[in-house]
């Protein structure tokens, strides 16, 4: 202890430690398995090259490294930018906020999508179905073609026939209408995900991974079911695992099944 006082390490510093530790690990966290850990990894490198040629008293180079800091900030913004929204994403899933957001009656859309669902798993359908929640998506509901129409089973169906013109891409729901169909959603580079996947999953992932969005997918390959929230998805679902998750990520209100995993 004695060494403690005499380089000054105070109950603050104890404090600021595990502060600093729990940030440094939630960021891995949420970088972990993409690409950002090793940007990381090198930046992390950067920084201790200039602390050394900080201390060995060299003069030219330190120059040079305090140029480079003034793009760092900004080059870390750029860079880290999914991941930075992620984080913000999770600060402001609030339940407090949440209550206030989803009080229309959504057992309708429910049941249209479940059953449109079931049927293109029956038949082999490709579909891509994302549900708006809290972030707007506007800016991917403008990739498509506005159709601002009631959600029903026929319609999403019919949306999804391989023949309509309208059957590739995404269609954005958002309380209770079909904003657009034909949408290009962001698609994930996640290391995670399984090299087996398309681009149909990752795209629905690719969403959730920006936006508190939820996906589903059925494939056209397989017939499977699948959803994706929180950058997660969870495939070969049942219908009825699928009205679960609608309600619950619909509605708010917890469903015992609807935990997510892996
Ligand atoms: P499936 O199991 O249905 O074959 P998959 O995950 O293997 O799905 P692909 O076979 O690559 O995916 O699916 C291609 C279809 O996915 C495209 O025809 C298109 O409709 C849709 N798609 C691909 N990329 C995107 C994207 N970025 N945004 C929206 N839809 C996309
Ligand atoms: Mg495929």
């Amino acid at each position: 202890m004695k060494i403690l006082e005499v380089i000054g390490f105070g109950p603050v510093d104890a404090i600021e430690v595990v502060v600093v530790a729990y940030i440094l690990y939630q960021l891995y966290r949420l970088m972990r398995g993409t690409i950002a850990v090793q940007i990381a990894l090198g930046l992390g490198a950067l920084f201790l090259v200039q602390e050394i040629v900080d201390l060995a008293g060299m003069t030219v180079l330190p120059k040079v490294f305090d140029y480079l800091n003034q793009v760092f900030v900004l080059a870390v913004i750029i860079i880290f930018q999914p991941e930075i929204r992620r984080l913000l994403l999770l600060l402001g899933k609030n339940p407090i906020i949440r209550r206030f957001v989803s009080t229309t009656d959504q057992t309708e859309i429910i049941d249209e999508t479940v059953s449109a669902v079931e049927e293109m798993s029956d038949q082999q359908i490709g579909a891509l179905i994302a549900f708006q929640r809290s972030t707007g998506l506007r800016s991917y509901v403008e990739t498509g073609e506005p159709l601002r129409a009631e959600v029903s089973h026929d319609l999403l169906l019919s949306i999804f026939y391989g023949k309509n013109p309208l059957h590739d891409g995404a269609v954005i729901i958002n309380d209770r209408r079909v904003e657009a169909a034909r949408c290009i959603l962001p698609v994930s580079t996640s290391m995670k995900l399984s090299p087996q996947l398309g681009l149909r999953h990752r795209a629905a992932v690719g969403l959730t991974e920006q936006t508190d969005a939820f996906v589903v997918v059925v494939s056209e390959e397989t017939g499977d079911i699948s959803v994706s929230r929180d950058g997660a998805l969870i495939s070969n679902i049942t219908p009825e695992e699928l009205r679960t998750y609608l309600v619950s990520a619909l509605t708010g209100k917890p469903a015992s099944q609807a935990s997510v995993t892996g």
